[in-house]
């Protein structure tokens, strides 16, 4: 089993290394010399993941409020909250990482945000009201976004270094930050007190 994985392996790699030396042919060719990152497939594929992470940071704003009212523990509803004035402001900085590359800041639908708010949404249609049940769910729901908005930020701040755009790699990894922070403190939160409430729960 493993001499197979193992082959399997090596052939992915032969075919990776393939392509990139087809690819690295490509951008070295006389008709792409002096084109500039600017016409590259990367560049348009960073575009396009920054007009999908702008579209779920809006759609992270219209729910957040929804999470806000359906929890209970004071300190999520706070982290909720502040977490809202924070992703507002991403928003303006998408809006700058998109000025900073000479593209126009514009949305383009996030599968995985309308996913993620929906399975929110259940959550909170399957617990009661005014419990710590609940609230699991909702620091559940908040992470699961959080992490979604990590991988994204994390790529992108990649991406942005590897096409030479310096101030978006920049603002790219503040939201960054910011992302793991919300992450962690949804975390303490959950560690703190409304786990261990949540285990007293008993069912009606
Ligand atoms: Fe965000
Ligand atoms: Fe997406
Ligand atoms: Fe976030």
């Amino acid at each position: 089993m493993a001499t197979t994985s193992n082959t399997k392996k090596a052939d992915a790699k032969k075919a990776a290394s393939k392509k990139k030396s087809s690819s690295a042919q490509k951008s070295s060719s006389p008709a792409n010399a002096g084109a500039g990152k600017g016409d590259s497939l990367l560049q348009e594929y960073f575009v396009e993941s920054l007009q999908d992470i702008y579209y779920a940071e809006k759609a992270i704003t219209k729910a957040l409020p929804k999470m806000m009212e359906a929890a209970t523990s004071e300190e999520l509803i706070g982290a909720f909250d502040d977490h809202l004035s924070v992703t507002e402001e991403q928003i303006t900085r998408l809006e700058q990482v998109f000025e900073s590359i000479g593209e126009k800041a514009k949305g383009k639908k996030c599968e995985a945000i309308e996913g993620l708010i929906k399975e929110s949404e259940s959550i909170i249609k399957d617990t009661d009201d005014g419990t710590a049940t609940r609230d699991v769910g909702l620091i559940m729901a908040g992470q699961k976004v959080e992490h979604y908005e990590i991988a994204t930020y994390g790529g992108l701040v990649q991406l942005a270094q590897t096409l030479g755009y310096e101030e978006a790699a920049q603002l790219l990894q503040t939201t960054l930050d910011e992302e793991k922070e919300t992450d962690e403190l949804l975390t303490t939160i959950a560690e703190n007190n409304v786990n261990y409430e949540a285990s007293e729960e008993n069912q009606a």
